[in-house]
């Protein structure tokens, strides 16, 4: 019976929704007793300048090695962790991992790279950020340029003043400040003018379309002549094919990050690159 047909799709719909929540749950409770025994650390993405083809640096992207689940990738995690607060604990902890690397890789005489991070929106409204983030430099002798602070468009548009203000502060101190996901959202123009910013970076999407709609290509042509003009650099990021980096060669931008050139990675393994 139809009755019946609906009940089934309840059910269904129930149990979906009552594992998620219990999934949900279980991260959330275990979340603190996974940054204490060390469960979270970090893998790094190479990212290029173009056209030369050096190594540039490194995007820090945080991964979770769950004892039962494996590695967790942070598209579940990260949402949740914005939600309850625990995400400025995190990025603190990325941060800091991020600033060993690079001690590390100094001493060793490896050429200088620098590495960029993810800013939440809630690290902004974080009245210590800027403490934390130079006391953490500090602590391993790195000048603050060494660390890019990746943050997305659409934190932009939430609370201008207050971002561009906190950002702002932290521009002037000496950190390099990448807007990411640029082109995903909505940022208007004239907004990016008062936007303490050094380097844009292309949301993905956007060099997915690229490829297929024509008014896109003039857009990003657009974007470049913008760039040029207020002095940013831009990064491609999501680069997946030879295509889509001869056409960002094309159009000037300035780095490119991408599975066509490597997918995150262990530090370790990172550092086999360091060495090349
Ligand atoms: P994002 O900052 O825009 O990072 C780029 C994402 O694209 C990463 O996913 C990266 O692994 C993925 N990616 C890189 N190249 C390619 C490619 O060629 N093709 C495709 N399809 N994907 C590519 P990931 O590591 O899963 O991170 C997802 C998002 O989670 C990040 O987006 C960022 O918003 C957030 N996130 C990651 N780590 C952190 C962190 O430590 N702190 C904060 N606050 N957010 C983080
Ligand atoms: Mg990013
Ligand atoms: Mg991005
Ligand atoms: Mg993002």
């Amino acid at each position: 019976s139809i009755k019946g047909q609906y009940g089934k799709y309840f059910a269904a719909y129930d149990d979906k929704l009552r594992s998620q929540l219990l999934r949900e749950q279980a991260i959330t409770n275990g979340m603190e007793a996974a940054l204490a025994q060390g469960e979270f650390e970090i893998y790094l993405q190479p990212k290029y300048k173009i056209p030369e083809g050096s190594l540039a640096g490194a995007e820090a992207l945080v991964r979770w090695r769950h004892p039962e689940w494996g590695l967790q990738s942070p598209a579940e995690f990260i949402p949740l962790f914005e939600k309850n607060g625990f995400i400025t604990k995190l990025d603190q902890f990325v941060w800091d991992r991020a600033c060993a690397a690079l001690r590390e890789w100094d001493d060793k005489g490896y050429p200088p790279i620098s590495i960029s991070v993810n800013v939440s929106r809630a690290d902004i409204y974080n009245a210590d950020i800027a403490d934390i983030l130079t006391r953490t430099l500090k602590r391993y002798q790195l000048p603050l340029s060494r660390l890019h602070l990746e943050i997305t468009e659409s934190a932009y548009t939430e609370d201008p003043r207050q971002i561009i203000s906190t950002v702002g502060q932290l521009r002037e101190m000496g950190f390099i400040i990448e807007m990411d996901d640029f082109g995903s959202g909505y940022s208007s123009l004239n907004m990016l003018n008062q936007m303490p910013l050094d380097i844009l970076k292309l949301d993905m999407k956007f060099i997915r379309s690229e490829t297929a709609k024509p008014l896109d290509r003039e857009i990003l042509h657009f974007i470049m002549d913008l760039a040029r003009w207020m002095d940013l650099r831009v990064v491609a990021e999501g680069v997946e094919t030879r295509d889509q980096l001869v056409r960002l060669e094309e159009i000037g931008c300035d780095y490119v990050q991408g599975y066509y050139f490597a997918k995150p990675m262990p530090c370790t393994e990172f550092e086999t690159l360091l060495k090349a």
